[in-house]
C-alpha cells in the first residue's frame, strides 16, 4: 500500500458498495458479528465477521478478560412493548448481554456488557431492538 497512490487491488475481487452492505447483512442473519481490524491504526486492515468459538479475539476478551478488541459505539436497547420474549435474541448475542425475566416474559439487556454488535437487533422478527449512541447511555458511555 502507498499512501499516496491507495491500495493496490489488483488480484482480489472488488465489490460495490451495495454488494458489500448485502453481505454484510446477510453475515448478521447468520449471527456472525463484524469486527475492524487495524492493522497499523488508524489504518483499517480488514472487517472480519466471525462467532465466538471462531475468534480469538473475542475469546481472549470476553471469555479470559484479555481486551484484545474494543466495544461498538453503540449498546442495545429494547422497546418492552414490542419484545414477545421469543428469546432469539439471547441465542444469537456472542457476549451474553441479554438475559430473560421470567416475571415480565422478556428480555433485558445489560448495558455493561453489551458491545453493540447489532446482532440481536437483526435476529429479531418484531423489530423490538435498537442500537442508541453509547454516548447517551451513562452508565455506559465510557466503557469500550
Ligand atoms: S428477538 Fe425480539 S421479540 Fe424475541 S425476545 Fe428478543 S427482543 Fe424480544
Ligand atoms: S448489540 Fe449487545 S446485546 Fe445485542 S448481540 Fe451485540 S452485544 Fe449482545
Amino acid at each position: 500500500m502507498d499512501y499516496l497512490t491507495g491500495l493496490d487491488t489488483s488480484g482480489l475481487e472488488e465489490l460495490t458498495k451495495e454488494a458489500a452492505l448485502e453481505n454484510f447483512r446477510q453475515y448478521e442473519r447468520e449471527g456472525l458479528c463484524h469486527t475492524v481490524w487495524t492493522f497499523v491504526t488508524p489504518f483499517i486492515g480488514g472487517i472480519c465477521n466471525c462467532d465466538r468459538s471462531d475468534c480469538g479475539a473475542m475469546q481472549s476478551t470476553i471469555t479470559r478478560g484479555v481486551p484484545d478488541m474494543f466495544r461498538a459505539e453503540y449498546v442495545a436497547e429494547v422497546n418492552l412493548e414490542l419484545c414477545n420474549g421469543c428469546w432469539q435474541c439471547m441465542h444469537v448475542c456472542q457476549f451474553g448481554a441479554i438475559g430473560y425475566s421470567a416475571a415480565n416474559k422478556k428480555i433485558f439487556i445489560d448495558p455493561l456488557r453489551c458491545y453493540g454488535c447489532g446482532i440481536c437487533r437483526a435476529s429479531c422478527t418484531k423489530d423490538a431492538i435498537r442500537l442508541q449512541d453509547r454516548a447517551s447511555v451513562p452508565v455506559a458511555a465510557n466503557l469500550w
